[in-house]
């Protein structure tokens, strides 16, 4: 099971809904993704991915993914697959930090294990729940009532949690507007439905406060990300009694185990390409578990490989736990895989098949743009 050959190929998936909006006014038409397929010795092929949400999100840009392949592939070639402790270890000593770089590898050698071993990739993390994963949505910022439009379309389709992006500039409506933003957003809620309120570390401690008092005190919302510095959201916690969960922050197991020794926040939401893949998720897993904390698994964006990663590692989280995973299919026009995972019934499951339980669509992703190995 020894690694032969390591190719790489990029496609641009578009944004589903015209222009992403972000606090801050960053936006966002489409996402650049890399893809990785990494071949045995014995002819079998793993299949990962890791899709940056753009430069100006968290510090990860889809070029230095492949400049990072570039970088490592050369240490992995002749090691077995399987050893996704040493693949880790061998792409440490090789490139420091990087780990959305680091991702698509560690996700192929996870998808080859478990095709090795006739196994679902949730298995080798621990075992599957069975248990029905709620998705959540994914809702930019905008016109109020349009937001709560989607929020509705959305609802429409089985999600049952949903993350509102905040963040207005003070001349543009700034706290009020993000305030009714949200009153919008949950005019309609149903029963069984979570809402985050994600800001992506856009808010002040000053506009965070602000807009918390303008929502009413009954008003059943986790407030995401809601600052850029862990400090300062250090200081917000200690002034509001709404749960916060980090997000961008929370960024490997450091600062993971920085914010539970904090007491800095009461989840985390884990991304698969922030977190520097399965092997690193597994890890990041257990440190919530251990503390207590509950787990959104997501990824920044990407395709049907970033979410059967999401589906697998999401699915060996005990349900107590899992706030919700993300349908990353919902944010992108493009389709790269073949992937049985449906939402159906209020959730989702991991594919039953070994490995990720996905088919690349080859003709889609065309040549490999480099190839290390042979
Ligand atoms: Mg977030």
């Amino acid at each position: 099971m020894k690694i032969k050959r390591i190719d790489v190929f990029q496609y641009d998936l578009p944004f589903s809904g015209g222009v992403y909006h972000l606090s801050g006014g960053r936006t966002y038409t489409s996402f650049d993704a890399t893809f990785v397929r990494v071949t045995s010795d014995d002819g079998i092929e793993g299949w990962g991915e890791s899709t940056p949400f753009g430069s100006t999100y968290v510090a990860a840009h889809a070029r230095g993914v492949r400049a990072g392949i570039e970088e490592m592939a050369g240490q992995l070639i002749g090691m077995d697959s399987r050893h996704v402790d040493r693949i880790n270890q061998a792409m440490d000593e090789t490139l420091v930090g990087h780990l959305h770089a680091k991702t698509a590898i560690d996700v192929a050698c996870w998808d080859l294990f478990g095709k090795s071993v006739g196994m679902p990739v949730c298995d080798l993390l621990g075992g599957s729940t069975n248990q029905r994963m709620p998705v959540i949505s994914s809702i930019h910022g905008g016109d109020p009532e349009d937001m709560r439009r989607r929020v509705a379309a959305h609802r429409a389709q089985g999600f049952m949690g949903h993350s509102l992006k905040v963040g207005t500039a003070e001349r543009d409506g700034g706290p009020s507007l993000d305030a009714e933003k949200i009153r919008a957003c949950l005019a309609d809620r149903q029963p069984g439905e979570f809402f985050l309120v994600d800001a992506n570390g856009g808010l002040t401690v000053e506009h965070a406060l602000r807009l918390l008092r303008l929502l009413p005190d009954e008003t059943d919302i986790v407030l995401e990300a809601p600052c850029r510095t862990l400090r300062e959201c250090q200081s917000l916690r200690r002034r509001t009694n709404v749960p916060i969960i980090m997000d961008e922050l929370a960024t490997d197991d450091d600062t993971i185990a920085h914010i539970i020794a904090g007491d800095i926040a009461d989840g985390i939401g884990l991304k698969i390409s922030k977190g520097g893949g399965l092997t690193r998720g597994r890890r990041q897993r257990d440190l919530c578990l251990a503390a207590g904390m509950t787990m959104s698994v997501q990824d920044t964006v990407g395709s049907e490989i970033a979410l059967a990663a999401i589906l697998h590692l999401g699915q060996t989280v005990p349900s107590q736990y899992l706030n919700c995973v993300l349908d990353v299919r919902s944010m992108v026009s493009a389709s790269t895989a073949k992937i049985d995972a449906p939402i159906f019934d209020g959730g989702i499951v991991a594919p039953g098949l070994p490995g990720l339980g996905v088919e690349p669509d080859l003709a889609l992703l065309g040549e490999p743009i480099a190839t290390y190995g042979n």
